[in-house]
């Protein structure tokens, strides 16, 4: 099972990559608004990078969690930016708590994702209402917790969090950012949505179906 789910792993990256590929030049043109506009083009090379280091992985037989944080280490290195430094560095958590033995039970897979959650507003210091990508991954992190400790089944429970997390993402057109290269022009931004946090409810959606597999 262990291998299977490393398997899984590699899929999950293979469909962010898919879906940010799709999305890069909308990203582009949402950073440029307030930010310089590099946001599509840094989760791809991140994501393009994550997606090799997980393939080479699986191919010397590494185990789910080393082949996340390979992932994780590749992506921060080669997306360049702030969020590829978050990204990177939460995807590592996040298989460090997975870990390498079997699939993980909902509970530790709940973990993980609180793993990645705490990872980022730790390097990040990004508080929610700071129109971050952290205003979307803090509503997905308690409804997927709160649902899974609840004895939801972790595939409807990771669906339902990302739609949560993707309303969370457009709710930050409202706000003005407080964190990150958009400050500086902040009301210029208001009336679209944060970047970051609009790819993370994106990946996240597509990522669920093969990590709760
Ligand atoms: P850069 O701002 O370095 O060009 P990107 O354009 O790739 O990097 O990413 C911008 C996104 O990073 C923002 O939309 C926001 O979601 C996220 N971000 C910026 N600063 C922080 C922070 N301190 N904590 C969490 N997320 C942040
Ligand atoms: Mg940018
Ligand atoms: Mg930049």
């Amino acid at each position: 099972a262990s291998r299977e789910y490393a398997a899984a792993c590699v899929e999950a990256i293979a469909a962010a990559r898919e879906s940010l590929h799709g999305a890069e030049e909308r990203l582009g043109r949402m950073d440029a608004i307030a930010g310089d506009g590099d946001h599509g083009r840094g989760m791809v090379r991140g994501v393009d990078a994550a997606a090799a280091a997980a393939s080479d992985a699986v191919g010397q037989g590494a185990g789910a969690g080393d082949v996340l944080a390979a992932a994780g280490d590749a992506w921060a290195d080669k997306a360049g930016g702030t969020s590829g430094v978050l990204w990177g560095a939460g995807l590592r958590a996040f298989g460090e708590t997975v870990g390498n033995a079997s699939a993980p039970e909902a509970a530790v897979l709940a973990a993980a994702v609180t793993a990645f959650a705490d990872r980022i507003v730790q390097l990040g210091k990004a508080e929610i209402g700071d129109k971050t990508m952290v205003d979307a991954l803090l509503p997905f992190a308690s409804t997927f917790g709160h649902a899974v400790a609840g004895g939801a089944d972790p595939g409807e429970a990771w669906q339902d969090a990302a739609r949560e997390a993707a309303c969370a993402a457009e709710a930050t057109a409202d706000l003005l950012p407080l964190k990150g290269r958009a400050r500086p022009l902040a009301e210029k931004s208001l009336g679209t949505p944060d970047p970051g946090a609009t790819s993370l409810a994106m990946v996240f959606a597509v990522m669920g179906p093969h990590f709760t597999a």
